[in-house]
């Protein structure tokens, strides 16, 4: 059986950008990027910190962003730093490593730092990036835990300068629709959700090998950098898909953790897990995440009728259905519409907006925090 990793099953099921056919228009309330007079004024300046997988679609965004560029790196790997100097245009001053990269203080080319390394750096390079005085995206999971968040927050704030979440679906229309059919009660009181986000990210009827885990590639296999498996990674889109969904936060949450192929893999985090959200409202969600099955969807029942998308939570194409019919828009860059969103407000000098800054990073890694709680106690955690 062929190894599937999370990138050949994108591959394989084809959530590239440009790979569907346009069905139906925009809503309503979403402009049509094409409609919106063009930004020609001063772009941000935009350095990546950790040039790995999902760097490389950051950057591929950052081609058609209109309120940001790509102008600087920090990378530990001089050859890899070479080669996106070549292939970005980026000159040797505005490429930075670990040790130096506190030098950037002083660079005038450099307005803002997205940290996407491994999860358990990002506290460290958000607050140097934060005393550096620029301003701040850092990848989902904000952090590994609600104190490193609240750490990377206060170091924000103290230093002026805006701290924002990578939560690419934000800015995503099918995304903004399903928030909207929840929130606005398009079909009534939303009573229960399923969530669902897996990658098969291994062979799972192989033998069990050995791990490496100081491997800086089997990072997500490392608790410490990782602050634990598929919930913490893959998880947090269905946590923030039901929050956005019903405009609620969790009251309380039950857990357990799935069932283990592979011991000497999942020594340090779970393999798969299921968990279940109470909202005041009475709504409940149902939820699963996997490093061993491949699984993206996600279904709302409400009073009147319901709401359905699969694939759901990946980079799309998007597709689903509501009581009314087909649920689908066209597919945008979900990078280049996230970035574009986020800078365009700091450019105008205005706060970010609550769904994209480091509170809801906190908010999910909270929440996150309790459901590992109730899986690990077998108890009910309440919020
Ligand atoms: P990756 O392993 O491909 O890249 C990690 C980068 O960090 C590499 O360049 C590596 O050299 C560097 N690094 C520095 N110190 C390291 C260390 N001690 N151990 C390991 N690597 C180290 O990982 P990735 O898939 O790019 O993920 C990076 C971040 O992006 C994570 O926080 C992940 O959750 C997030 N991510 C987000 C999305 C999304 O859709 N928003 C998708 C994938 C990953």
């Amino acid at each position: 059986m062929d190894k599937i990793t999370r990138r050949s099953f994108v591959h394989k099921f084809g959530m590239g950008v440009g790979a569907t056919a346009v069905i139906s228009s925009l809503p309503s309330f979403i402009t049509a990027p094409a409609a919106q007079p063009k930004y020609t004024g001063k772009k941000l300046n935009i350095a990546l910190c950790g040039l790995g997988y999902y760097a490389e679609k950051i950057a591929e965004g950052l081609q058609s962003t209109q309120y940001c560029t790509l102008a600087g790196i920090v990378s530990g790997t001089p050859a890899k730093a070479k080669l996106w100097q070549e292939k970005y245009n980026i000159p040797d001053g505005n490429s930075y490593n670990y040790s130096n990269f506190d030098e950037i203080v002083n660079s005038k080319n450099i307005d803002m730092v997205y940290v996407v390394l491994p999860n358990g750096l990002h506290k460290e390079f958000v607050i140097r990036a934060a005393k550096a005085g620029k301003h701040v995206i850092t990848e989902k999971p904000m952090a590994t835990s609600p104190e490193d968040c609240r750490a990377m927050i206060k170091a924000c704030e103290d230093a002026g300068v805006q701290l924002a979440v990578g939560y690419r679906l934000h800015y995503e229309p099918t995304h903004l629709e399903i928030k909207r059919l929840g929130q606005d009660k398009v079909f009534g009181q939303v009573r229960f959700i399923e969530a669902s986000l897996g990658y098969q990210t291994y062979d799972v009827a192989a033998s069990a090998q050995d791990i490496n885990f100081n491997d800086p590639a089997e990072w997500r296999l490392n608790k410490k950098l990782s602050g634990g498996g598929p919930l913490i990674e893959l998880g947090i889109y269905c946590i923030q898909a039901c929050r956005y969904v019903l405009g609620e936060e969790p009251i309380a949450v039950t857990a357990q953790f799935g069932h283990i192929n592979n011991p000497k893999r999942f020594a340090q985090v779970e393999e798969s897990i299921s968990w279940q959200m109470e909202f005041a409202s009475g709504a409940v969600a149902n939820c699963n995440s996997s490093c061993s099955f491949n699984i993206d969807r996600f279904y709302a029942a409400a009073d009147n009728g319901s709401f359905e998308l699969s694939p759901a939570l990946s980079y799309g194409p998007f597709e689903g259905k509501t009581s009314n019919g087909i649920l689908k828009y066209p597919e945008i860059n979900q990078q280049q519409a996230q970035l574009d969103g986020i800078c365009s407000v700091i450019i105008n000098n205005k706060p970010l907006p609550n769904h994209i800054n480091g509170y809801e990073g906190l908010k999910d890694l909270s929440i996150i925090t309790a459901i590992y709680k109730a899986a690990k106690t077998g108890k009910r955690v309440t919020l």
